[in-house]
């Protein structure tokens, strides 16, 4: 381990006492992010949303086919406070195939967080008037590394380029039902991340799938039945009379499930 921490953009040494600090290299003005013996380049994504637009794509999100009908009529939003949260973005690259890996930096209040993407372009060096919005990563990066190995099967050697990188977020509660729920709002594009929402009501649909089966099973008992009764012309008659019976069991199927589309 070198004694003296360099600047990972220009190699220049470090002003870096003992612990985890944000530091700008004397040099080259990058923002270096240090994490033991390591010190790797700090990015901040430009957050292009304002607390409104946050609201009002979560109010969109709330009104898409994701959530149960009607949720941005009734869902009360009680807080939407922006953050910037620390994400590990790590380069690396393996029998000459790159792939980029967000790992979080702190722990995740939205697992769903994990599907983020930081486009190269959004990515500016971090600037310290940020740093009072900016919560400070928690995850060290020797945990980032087992995690490549362990979830994506990426051994340490591959990694190319390690950067900390800031993103900003709303994170907003609201209530629905007498629940609390919690969604993310990405504050540079307003895509919304969730776990847990009122969601449609899946029983209904089972409900009329085993109708459905309850109700062709009969019509294709029809034509035994024609047989029972009358022989090889009670097949026949019966054989016309199950296909008419397909056709009108289908209308009353297919009218439900639009129902129940329509409802919930
Ligand atoms: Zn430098």
């Amino acid at each position: 381990m070198p004694d003296v921490l360099t600047c990972s953009q220009c190699g220049a040494p470090l002003p870096v006492e003992q612990g985890r600090q944000f530091v700008t290299c004397q040099f080259c003005q990058a923002e270096n992010f240090v994490d033991k013996r390591q010190a790797v380049l700090h990015y901040a994504v430009r957050d292009t949303l304002g607390a409104e637009s946050a609201t009002a794509a979560l109010r969109r999100w709330m009104a898409g086919n994701d959530t149960i009908k009607g949720l941005d009529q009734s869902a009360r939003i009680t807080e939407v406070a922006f953050q910037l949260f620390p994400m590990w973005l790590v380069r690396t690259e393996q029998k000459g195939v790159e792939t980029v890996v967000l790992e979080p930096g702190a722990a995740l209040t939205v697992t769903e967080l994990m599907e983020l993407t930081i486009p190269a372009s959004a990515m500016e060096p971090y600037d310290h008037t940020l740093d009072g919005q900016a919560i400070e990563p928690t995850v060290p990066l020797d945990t980032v590394y087992k995690w490549l190995g362990e979830n994506h099967k990426i051994p340490q050697a591959a990694v190319q380029e390690v950067s900390l990188v800031h993103v900003p977020l709303f994170l907003a509660k609201y209530e629905h039902a007498g629940r609390g729920y919690t969604a993310v709002v990405d504050a540079s594009n307003g895509r919304v991340f969730a776990n847990v929402f009122p969601s449609k009501w899946e029983a209904p649909y089972q409900a009329i799938g085993i109708l459905a089966f309850i109700a062709y099973f009969c019509a294709a008992l029809i034509p035994y039945i024609g047989y029972a009764n009358s022989g090889e012309e009670g097949i026949i008659l019966g054989l016309g009379a199950y296909a008419v019976a397909c056709v009108v069991l289908a209308i009353p199927i297919f009218a439900l499930a639009a129902y129940v589309s329509h409802k919930v």
